[in-house]
């Protein structure tokens, strides 16, 4: 080859890493990021800004990891997060490990340090093997080295983390990788759109007429629908089963508006009587985990023992915690399908005198808590501020409604119907604390609906600064927070003799509500459910970015609300 024939660069059409990774999102429908720019990634956040993805970026990469993790569940596309090295890295797994402890699919893409520094160890800037860290925390965990390997990196990631049971990737991205060259058409050429990326997992027939024999045996069923049958997005098949089988269920806490609350199958204000009584329960995206104290005990009638069948996409899933009588291992869709067709049109429905014991129960106990929600008592009590912002659900069916929190969580959940499938976003799995904000906003992003945050006053403090994200991108979330001056209640008492509060115990009468006005948005302070009411619709209907501070009564609220007895205790009691 002589110095004529080599190709000029600048004859050469050229792209590099930043082009490929930006392309690849794109091909595969991923178009927004929820990240924090920083070293080695904010020209890539610009980028695929001009490119045409959404870029939104938060204060704290664990909120833009929330936002990404909840994006997954309301899609069933990877949400993305966008990270630096090290320290964002770290800060954005927690939202990883979350993504994949709920099964959402989501991907943590994170920019690292100098390869060949870190595995030596010589003390890069932001050292660190997140490779090696990433991989026990999520479902998958990859590293592109080369330019041309970006398209079938990113195919990877997109289809580990949709297909069977959905959960969190890591995608680590040496800064050196973005800058590397290679020749534009190659480079397209080596992209991957990803076909079929969560394939239906069909039950085998076998499966289905053990499931329907157990069904037909029962004389107490039960239908519990978690919030993998609201990921999976069949919701008519959903309604058709429940329906056909006349079996009355019980939603888990994000399966809640599935169905609606108020429909006539459903046992939610029956929940300890059905959870004891039933004596085959069926499992539809639902896990037998603490939050169904494991599938036995006495929450379960022990020792009456229950037979179950269980849906889910997870084979590993049957016989984790009891014996699976009936395991349908495939996507809800089609197990669901199958099991309605094998139903026929003459299928018998339960009982009557199990249905009546159901609705009567649940009947009484919905009459009971009426009257407790129409106080409109000042400083305000939970049932109360509830009881308001309950109406306004059932007004405004299409807002999504965010919920954290302890004694708020637990009040709220039980208090607030819901009518439509996906608008409650909660803890989840972890009962973890600090995901509100990231979900209030990538639900107001992926959606477009008005949002409802109902925060604890502890549970907004994580995530709290991200008030600035939600006045900057002027999204439609209203913020209430029950402001009881602490963790649990505000009236613990320091028992040292030292001026420090007790450790649950924060300012007293703090004012969230100028934490929104710092950032132009509206910030009211109510003291009344009257009060809270009229703040609540006057941020729905001008779609601004409120937070209303909510004084409650300082010694409402019991110890770490309905899970109290999670807490170790002292043998020797406490000093
Ligand atoms: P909940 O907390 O509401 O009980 P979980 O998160 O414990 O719900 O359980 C959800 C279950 O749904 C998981 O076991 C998961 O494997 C399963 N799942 C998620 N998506 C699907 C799907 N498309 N088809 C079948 N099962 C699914
Ligand atoms: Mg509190």
């Amino acid at each position: 080859m002589t110095d004529q024939t080599k190709i000029e660069p600048e004859a050469q059409a050229l792209t590099d890493g930043f082009h490929l990774l930006i392309d690849a999102l794109k091909l595969n429908d991923i178009n927004t990021i929820y990240g924090v720019p920083g070293i080695p990634i904010t020209d890539l956040g610009r980028m695929a800004q001009a490119a045409g993805i959404r870029v939104l970026s938060f204060r704290h990469e664990q909120n833009a990891g929330n936002a990404a993790a909840i994006a997954g569940y309301l899609t069933k596309k990877p949400g993305v997060c966008l990270t630096v090295s090290a320290p964002g890295f770290l800060n954005g797994l927690t939202a990883l490990a979350h993504a994949t402890t709920n099964c959402w699919p989501m991907i943590l893409i994170s920019g690292s340090s100098e390869r060949e520094v870190v595995d030596l160890m010589q003390g890069d800037y932001e050292e660190m093997d997140q490779l090696a860290i990433a991989k026990p925390l999520c479902k998958a965990a990859y590293r592109i080295l080369h330019a041309e390997d970006i398209g079938i990196g990113v195919a990877r990631a997109i289809r580990a983390a949709v297909s069977g049971r959905p959960g969190g990737v890591y995608l680590d991205i040496p800064g050196a990788l973005l800058g590397q060259v290679m020749d534009e058409v190659e480079g397209q050429k080596s992209l991957v759109k990803v076909i079929d990326a969560a394939p239906a997992q069909l039950p085998g027939p076998e499966a289905v007429s053990r499931a329907l024999d157990v069904i037909k045996s029962a004389q107490k069923p039960l239908i519990i629908l978690g919030k993998g049958a609201s990921y999976a997005q069949v919701d008519d098949l959903v309604k058709d089963f429940v329906e056909k089988s006349g079996i009355p269920y019980l939603p888990m806490s994000m399966a809640k508006g599935l169905l609606p609350d108020t429909h006539p199958q459903s046992a939610g204000a029956a929940r300890s009587l059905v959870l004891k009584e039933s004596d085959v329960v069926i499992m539809v995206g639902a896990r037998l985990n603490w939050l169904l104290s494991h599938g036995k005990g006495k929450q379960w009638g022990a020792p009456h023992s229950t037979k179950f069948v269980q849906i889910d996409i997870e084979p590993r899933e049957m016989d984790s915690n009891v014996e699976i009588a009936a395991p349908l291992v495939g996507d809800i869709g089609s197990c669901l399908g199958a099991l309605v067709d094998g139903m026929g049109d003459n299928w018998a429905k339960p009982p009557s005198d199990w249905i009546d014991a159901v609705n009567a129960k649940r009947d009484a106990n919905i009459a009971r808590m009426a009257p407790t929600l129409q106080n409109n008592a000042s400083p305000m009590n939970y049932a109360g501020a509830l009881g308001a912002l309950r109406t306004i659900i059932a007004e405004r069916p299409d807002a999504i409604l965010v919920n954290e929190g302890a004694n708020t969580l637990d009040f709220a959940r039980s208090i607030i119907d819901m009518y439509k499938p996906r608008k409650r976003l909660d803890v989840g799995t972890w009962g973890v604390m600090g995901v509100g904000m990231g979900s209030a906003i990538a639900a107001a992003v992926e959606t477009g609906c008005p949002v409802l945050a109902v925060e604890g006053d502890s549970a907004f403090g994580f995530s709290g600064m991200e008030v600035e994200t939600i006045c900057r991108y002027k999204l439609p979330v209203c913020i209430v927070v029950f402001n009881n001056n602490g963790i649990y209640r505000g009236t613990d008492v320091n028992t040292s003799g030292s001026d420090d509060v007790a450790p649950t115990v924060f300012v007293e009468n703090s004012r969230y509500d100028l934490m929104m006005q710092a950032f132009g948005g509206e910030g009211v302070h109510v003291t009344n459910p009257d009060e809270l009411s009229r703040a609540v619709n006057a941020a729905m209907d001008s779609g601004k970015p409120t937070l209303i501070n909510a004084a409650i009564d300082p010694a409402a609220g019991k110890e770490s609300g309905n899970i109290g007895n999670l807490n170790p205790v002292s043998v020797v009691g406490k000093k």
